[in-house]
Parts: structure tokens; sequence; C-alpha cells
């Protein structure tokens, strides 16, 4: 506008002049006509003259005036094309004339706050970039607008190929039906992205609408993960679930699964159905030989040759380590299926007991084969495992490699413990046992003071066999050593993991049985164990019954010495079953007495019983022992034993037989005081 101002003085000046030198022409020829003067002409010349001059010095100063104003202008407009180019670092100058002066200022500002949020956007870009997760923005219909490295790296693109295309094209065509934008707005899960090269990715997503804030939804962003790690995982837990993960044939449950099905239709169809139940004789020596991997390797071809020889639509399980079963159906009348069975047995058999090759070695098994039909041995899925073991065992009893039908005879109890001591030999391997602990209460103010390991055998297709079961078992053999050494480096395993949650877990009693006792190295294991786990040996206190203690005296007093010296606490457990006297408990270094539950349970009710406990409670005091009453169920028990100043109780009422996890949790409970069995020992 100031532009063309100029132009316009600049214009009128020169018109001026113009008509100036015009009029003194015509002065001039006036003059020389002598129509006038000569001073006249003087003057009207002298005047004509200063008024160009002046018109000059307007146009002069015109002319300044319009460069002062251009450059600043022609300056600020550099400055702003600038900025809209990127260039948001260089202030714009605001030295300009005073016009100029507050739009120069007011620029400056606005590129100032340009360049924040400029900085800003890029952080985020450069945030979104930097995600682990796939972001992609959409707008409201869809179409992806940007994205960032994790969503090109998930589907295998480039971001650039990714703009442009509709969000539910990235989706599988199988999930794509279930996508609505209404889900876009607002939803999550798990669904299946298509990559670039077609391949289907598990994802777990989030997606939302988005807004500026001030106007309405503008587009939608999606947040992705790529599963397919998890997926893969998910799918080996569901197939170890099912499948043994060494032989790959259906595990113990699965199998079961299978059978109960094969009865079901077998009960449909009147069919009969036969179950072979296969073990490999003398496992066990192998895998002490020539060691696990050896083993493992025999029962993989073992499994892959049943698989072979078998007859079609013969279904084979892992129901234990060195154990199989094999599942036939639609078996003929009895006397036809014996017949079929022996020869699949056989055949069975004859595979089997093929050389078995590991690395340079050849080794060499045999196999047991039990079998029961459904529905003539049993109606239900568990008999018919269990009936099949009896044969099983039946026909191993018998030296091995042979087979045998099940007769009912069989499967009387003592079979039945016969197998399951054969079972227990291989219990530890399979790692079938546990540890429970049952806390030990001080009967002044229900203090947890410690507690007692007790064992546990889960025996699969069983359930939970109890150690009265068991432990007699296991102490006709050696199996009780290894067990009873199992159970101490439990304990003392448990013990350093209570030490680590910093609580202190009390003395921890274990019980020794006989045949420990007499073992020649039992205190150096032990002294061995406790180093090995950095234990105090007085964490731990021994259990040994009144019997055992009177086995046989003489070395019994030396192993329970070392132990005694060796700082181990030391108790005479189920005490009153046997015949003990007070002169022969003092040969021993024993610092507890255990009442046994069964004086215990009518203490507050028979007199006699009430006799026995409170002399045993006497005898200790005056032996200078702490007495621990065992099987405490009843409030009224435990009234009996506090008038009768027993010091420890223990029981069913006050705890147990909790895991070790359970056991912290008792413990960190007694710490801060609230303890649920604390309120049996409020004095009232
Ligand atoms: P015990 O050493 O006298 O253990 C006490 C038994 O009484 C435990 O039975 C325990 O669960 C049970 N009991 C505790 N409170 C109550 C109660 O209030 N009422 C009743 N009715 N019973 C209660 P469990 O665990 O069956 O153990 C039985 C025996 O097996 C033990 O008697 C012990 O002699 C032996 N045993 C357990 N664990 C081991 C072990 O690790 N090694 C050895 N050698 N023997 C063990
Ligand atoms: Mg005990
Ligand atoms: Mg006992």
């Amino acid at each position: 506008m100031t532009t063309s101002r100029q132009r316009n003085r600049f214009v009128i000046v020169v018109t001026a002049a113009s008509v100036a030198l015009a009029l003194a022409m015509t002065v001039l020829v006036w003059l020389a006509a002598g129509d006038i003067r000569p001073g006249v002409a003087v003057t009207l010349i002298s005047l004509l003259f200063l008024t160009t001059l002046f018109v000059a010095v307007c146009v002069a100063a015109a002319r300044e005036l319009a460069r002062r104003e251009i450059v600043p202008l022609e300056s600020l407009t550099a400055a702003a094309e600038n900025a809209t180019a990127g260039d948001l670092e260089t202030p714009i100058p605001t030295d300009q004339p005073q016009t100029l002066t507050r739009i120069a200022e007011a620029m400056d500002t606005l590129r100032a706050q340009l360049r924040v949020a400029t900085k800003s956007r890029d952080y985020l870009y450069e945030l979104i970039d930097s995600m682990s997760e796939a972001v992609i923005v959409s707008d409201l219909d869809g179409v992806v607008k940007r994205s960032n490295r994790a969503a090109a790296r998930l589907l295998g693109s480039d971001p650039a190929d990714l703009k442009g295309k509709l969000l539910w094209e990235l989706f599988a065509e199988s999930v794509r039906p279930g996508i609505s934008m209404d889900d876009l707005a607002g939803s999550g899960g798990e669904t299946v992205m298509i990559a670039a090269d077609g391949q289907e990715v598990p994802v777990s997503y989030t997606s939302a609408a988005i807004s500026d804030g001030r106007s309405g939804p503008e587009g939608f962003v999606l947040v992705a993960r790529n599963i397919s790690e998890r997926k893969r995982a998910e799918r080996r837990i569901r197939y170890l679930a099912r499948f043994d993960a060494l032989t790959r044939v259906p595990n113990r449950m699965q199998f079961q699964h299978l059978l109960q099905r094969g009865l079901a239709r077998g009960r449909k169809n009147g069919s009969r159905t036969a179950l072979l139940y296969i073990d490999l004789d003398r496992f066990k020596e192998v895998n002490d030989t020539f060691g696990h991997v050896a083993g493992d390797r025999c029962l993989e071809t073992a499994a892959e040759r049943l698989a072979e020889c078998l007859p079609e639509g013969a279904v084979v399980g892992r129901l234990a380590g060195d154990e199989f079963g094999v599942m036939i159906s639609d078996v003929g009348d009895l006397a036809s299926g014996r017949e079929q069975l022996t020869e699949i047995a056989t055949t069975v058999q004859e595979q089997l007991s093929n050389t078995y090759f590991y690395e340079h070695l050849e080794i060499f098994l045999s196999a047991s084969v039990g079998i029961a039909f459904a529905p003539d041995d049993a109606g239900n899925v568990i008999d018919l495992i269990r009936n099949a073991d009896a044969a099983m065992y039946n026909a191993k009893h018998d030296g091995g490699n042979s087979i045998e039908f099940y007769r009912p005879e069989m499967n009387v109890a003592t079979v039945e413990l016969l197998m399951l001591k054969s079972k227990l030999q291989r219990a530890i391997e399979r790692g079938e046992f546990l540890l429970r602990y049952q806390p030990k209460l001080d009967i002044r103010d229900g203090r947890v003071v410690g507690a007692e390991a007790l064992l546990r055998w889960k025996l699969p297709g069983r359930g939970e066999v109890s150690p009265t079961e068991f432990i007699p078992l296991a102490e006709e053999s050696s199996v009780i050593l290894e067990l009873g050494d199992w159970v101490l480096k439990q304990v003392c395993e448990d013990y350093r993991a209570w030490q680590k949650a910093d609580i202190d877990p009390g003395q921890i009693a274990v019980n020794l049985s006989l045949r420990q006792m007499r073992q020649k190295d039992l205190t150096q294991r032990v002294r061995q164990r406790f180093r090995e786990y950095e234990i105090s040996p007085t964490c731990i206190e021994f259990e040994i019954t009144e019997s055992t203690l009177m086995e046989d005296p003489t070395t019994t007093v030396e192993v329970l010495n070392e132990f005694y010296a060796m700082g181990v606490n030391l108790a005479i457990d189920d005490f009153g079953t046997g015949y003990s006297s007070l002169s022969s408990l003092q040969r021993f270094p024993i610092n507890t007495l255990k009442i046994d539950r069964s004086f215990v349970r009518d203490a507050d009710i028979d007199r006699d019983d009430a006799t026995i406990v409170s002399t045993i409670i006497e005898m200790g005091r005056t032996l200078n022992m702490d007495v621990v009453a065992e099987g405490v169920e009843t409030e009224g028990q435990l009234n009996f034993l506090r008038q009768n100043h027993c010091h420890y109780v223990q029981g069913h009422l006050l705890g147990g037989p909790l895991t070790a996890d359970e056991y912290l949790e008792l413990l960190r409970g007694d710490k801060d005081g609230s303890g649920r069995h604390r309120a049996l020992f409020a004095v009232s």
C-alpha cells in the first residue's frame, strides 16, 4: 500500500515539474513577443524554478521514505518465509522502524511458540517411534496416517507402505468381520494381524478413538504387541499337559482321558476294551549303570517301537517312569480276546527286548505285561488301570519278561503292598515326595516356636499315601536311607528360603527312623548337609521314637551323644507308647519329650489318660526336658495341658501340616501378632 502511494506522489511531482516547465516556456514566449516586461518575466521564471526545486525536494523525501519502509518489509517477508520453511531457530529482526516493530515482535513470539510446539511434536514422534509396541494412527475412515518403527517391524513393512492403507486390511481376514468402527473406538484383547508377506501375527492390542480435546474424534490409534512367543509357549504348555515331553506319547492324564472315552464307546457298542500295562524290567539298573541320558534314550526308543508294532487304532500312553499303557478297542469275546492280546503282548515284548543303542553302548531290556479287560475285570478307568497294574506286578514277580492276565485274587492287599514297595523305590527319582510342616506353639502365648517336618507321598493314580503306610515299607530296604536324606536336604532348603525371607523359622523337627539311626555314617552325612546349606545344627531337632531309642541302646547313645555335641536338639517321639523307665531315659542326651497323641486325645475327659499326661509332664520337668503334647484337637485338651503346665502344643487345633509357603505365612502373621491361633491363648 505504501509503495503505491509513493508511486502516486512521484507521478504528481513529475506532472508538477512538467507544468512548471510549460509555464516557463509560455513566459519566455510572452517575453519574446513583448507582451510582458523583462522584470516580470524574471520574477515569473524564478517562481517557477523555486516551485520545481520544492517539488524535487519532495520527490527525494518521498523516495527516502519509501526506501526505509520497503527494506524492513522485505526482511520481514524473508524471515516469515524462512520460518514457514522450518527455520524456527533464527530470530526475526525486531529493530524495525516504529511502524513495523510491533508486527516484527508479534511474528517473533509466534515463531518462538511454533518452535516449542514443533519440538514437542518431534519429541512425541521420537517417543512413539522408540516404543516396543506397534502404534498405528488412522483417520476416522480408518486410513493409516502414521505408524512407528515397531509397527513396521511387526508387519514386516515400511512405515511409508503402511501409510494410506486401511486399518482393517492389517488384520487377518479371519478376524476382520469381527472388527467394527465401534470396536476401534475403544477395545482390546487378542487378535491376529497380517504381515506384508502374508504371515499371520498373533497380537494383543488396545485401540481408542483420538481427538484434540476440542472437537469430536478425529481418528483411531491402535497399539499392538506381538505375542507369537507367548502363543508358542502356551501351545507347548497345552501340549505338555497332555503329552509326555520325552516320548511324545500321551501322558498319564491324557491316556486316562482317552481310556475313559474308549470305555464309554465300548459300553455304547457293547464291545470289549483291553488294557496292557507294560513295565520295562530292571530299568532302574540302566539308569544307575549308564546314567539318565541313556535311560531316557531307551524310553524314547521303547515308545517308538510300541507305536510301530501295535495294531491300528491302539493308543499308547506313558503312565509313569518306565511304565506304558496300551488301549486296544473292539476286542472280541473273552477267549479270542485273550488269544489276540497274547499275540499283541508277545510282539510288544519281542520289540522291546531288541537291543537298545546309546553312543557306543548296547543295552538290553525286557518287559513285563499285565492285561485287564473292560467291562469284565473293571467298569471304570481307575479300576482297569489298577487291575492291569496288579497283573503286570504278578508278571514281574515271576521273574519279569512275562505276560499275565488279571485275576481277582491278584488284587488282594498284600499284592498292593508289594506293588507299593516297588513303586516306592522309584518315587524319589520321580519327585513324588513332599514335605509338610506342622507348627509347634508355646502354650503360654501361642507363639510359633518351630515345626515338625512330615513326609507325604503323592502317588500318581492313587493320591496321598500316609507315612504310616509307606515308612514301614521303606524301612524294609535301604529306601528309607535315601528318603531320610531327601527329607533333611529338603528341610535345609526350605530353612534357607525362610531365612532369606527374613523370618526366623524356629526349630524344625525331623523324624529319624530306626534304620537311619543304624546307618554308620549318619552323623557325618548330617554334618555335611548342615555345612552345605550353612544351617546351624541348633536350628534342627531330631525326633526318635521311644521304641527306636530302646532297640539298641548302646549304639544309640553314641550316635545321640555325637548329635548332642554338634548342637542338634533331640526329642523322644510318641512318648508313652514304649516301656521306658525314668532311669533309662537319663542315659540319653534328650531335650524334649513328645506325648503321644493317643494319650492327649482323652486327657481332658478320661481320668487314666489325664494321669498319664500329667505324669509325663511332671517327669519331663523333673528331668529338665521340654514337653510337647501332640495331636491337640480341642480347646478342652488345650486347657487341660495349660493347667498342667505343658510347655508346647501341636495338633490340628493349632494348624498344619502346612506347605513351606503356608508355614512362612503363619510365621509372618505370628510375628506381627495377627496369627489366628493367638486368640486361643489369650488369658481370660
Ligand atoms: P509322628 O512323628 O508322631 O507325627 C505326628 C503325626 O500325627 C502326623 O501324622 C501328623 O499329621 C499327625 N497329627 C498331627 N496333629 C494331629 C491331630 O491333631 N490329630 C490327628 N489325628 N493327627 C495329628 P503323619 O504325618 O501321618 O505321620 C505319621 C508318622 O509317620 C509320624 O508320626 C512319623 O512317625 C512318620 N513320619 C512322618 N514323616 C516322616 C519322616 O520324614 N521320616 C520318618 N522317618 N518318619 C516320618
Ligand atoms: Mg514325629
Ligand atoms: Mg509323634
